[in-house]
């Protein structure tokens, strides 16, 4: 992978301006469709996913009472996990996207909703639905790429510091929910001065009130209730956990991650229109195949290309539209990335590894102290769309 603009075979090169912006035009229709069909039976839904996502919590927290015996921990844990997945990924995300909004109802809305999480859905969602839907994939603009400690491209310079990322990214797995609360603080922009230290004071005690709002509940109000079972309710907790923390980065990586998947240059979105940004969102993400119950599970984050092409749409109607947009892919040409879980899981890791090495691998980590970064500007997506690919450069 390197960026789209300095490959050598450039997957867009073969579309004229026009065929982008008719691509662009057969999404807005689907985009409309869904739209004017949205209606009861999509309220349903999603009312129906937080009734049984608060049961199956309320039944697990239950069971947890009687911990100390194995059968009950481990009922338990996997129902708490599963009720912890479904209220990030398939209810959290997605209301805090506006994705219900249409609804009206004051307590499925975006402005309202807050979550499990250690990130407070506000600074979320700014860092969430306005930087990472925005500039999705556009390296040094999109912190999902790596949230500021990961060699994501051929073209980022290699340093040394790399060489553990494979330990980095097992870390912010195990711990994700406190990596995208550290990553909505800016907390490299705070370390070079270029974020006000008030707004920055005031949302540091939000992730604080957060953290400890949540550490009370499944740390010492959940197993003090417990009474004899109190350690394994704790430990119970602590597995629910870090089972979401785990499912939720290995989703999220399969989104962006996987072979296959462009990135962009920074410079190369300037004056890009909506046809344009269609196409990098459709050629900046991943889907995941599988079942109704996979889905579910990540959110419908499994039509990851869905989702980026169509943020405020509900989720349960992603399944449905992916086949017109699979079609729109093949009549123009395009890769519509996609692949099971262990397989999208297993390329995104291996990229995770390749990358923590410099480009020509291990025989250059003893170079690699004289490498210096490419200089070559870089060419808008614009220019690349009909032009002749441009020559590749070696990072
Ligand atoms: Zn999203």
């Amino acid at each position: 992978m390197t960026a789209i603009q300095k490959k050598a075979d450039n997957p867009i090169a073969h579309l004229t301006d026009d065929d982008v912006e008719a691509i662009g035009r057969e999404l807005d229709l689907i985009r409309e469709d869904v739209i004017a069909s949205r209606g009861e039976s999509d309220a349903a839904y999603i009312r129906a996913v937080i009734t049984a996502q608060r049961r199956i919590e309320l039944v697990s927290r239950g069971v947890l009472l009687f911990s100390l015996f194995p059968p009950a921990w481990v009922a338990g844990t996997a129902g708490l996990s599963i009720s912890k997945i479904l209220e990030n990924m398939e209810i959290g995300h997605n209301v805090m996207h506006g994705q219900w909004d249409w609804m009206r109802d004051p307590t499925i809305h975006s402005t309202a909703w807050e979550w499990d999480n250690a990130s407070p859905s506000s600074m979320w969602k700014h860092s969430h639905n306005q930087i990472h839907h925005t500039f999705t994939n556009v390296l040094g603009r999109d912190n999902d790429l790596g949230y500021g400690i990961m060699r994501v491209d051929e073209d980022q310079r290699w340093t040394s510091f790399y060489l553990a990322q494979p330990l980095w990214n097992a870390l912010n797995a195990c711990f994700f929910e406190y990596g995208i609360a550290a990553y909505d603080l800016e907390i490299g922009k705070v370390l070079k001065g270029k974020k006000d230290k008030a707004v920055f004071k005031d949302e540091l005690s939000q992730v604080f009130a957060k953290v400890r709002q949540q550490g009370l509940r499944d740390y010492v109000v959940h197993p003090l209730l417990s009474g004899p079972s109190a350690l394994p309710t704790l430990a119970a907790n602590a597995t629910a956990n870090l089972v979401r923390n785990l499912w939720t980065h290995s989703v999220i990586m399969c989104g962006h991650f996987p072979e296959g998947v462009e990135t962009f240059e920074k410079a190369s979105i300037d004056g890009e229109t909506r046809a344009e940004w269609y196409l990098r969102q459709m050629l900046g993400a991943a889907n995941i195949t599988g079942g109704r119950f996979l889905h579910l599970m990540t959110g419908n984050l499994s039509f990851q290309v869905e989702h980026h092409l169509f943020p405020d749409l509900p989720s349960n109607r992603y399944k449905e539209i992916a086949p017109k947009v699979k079609d729109l892919f093949d009549r123009n040409g395009l890769t519509y990335v996609e692949g099971s879980l262990p397989k999208q899981l297993f390329s995104a890791w291996k990229k995770v590894v390749r990358l923590s090495l410099p480009n020509g691998g291990i025989s250059a980590v003893l170079s690699s102290a004289t490498r210096k970064a490419t200089s070559v500007a870089p060419t808008p997506i614009v220019r690349l769309v009909g032009a002749e690919a441009p020559q590749a450069v070696a990072a």
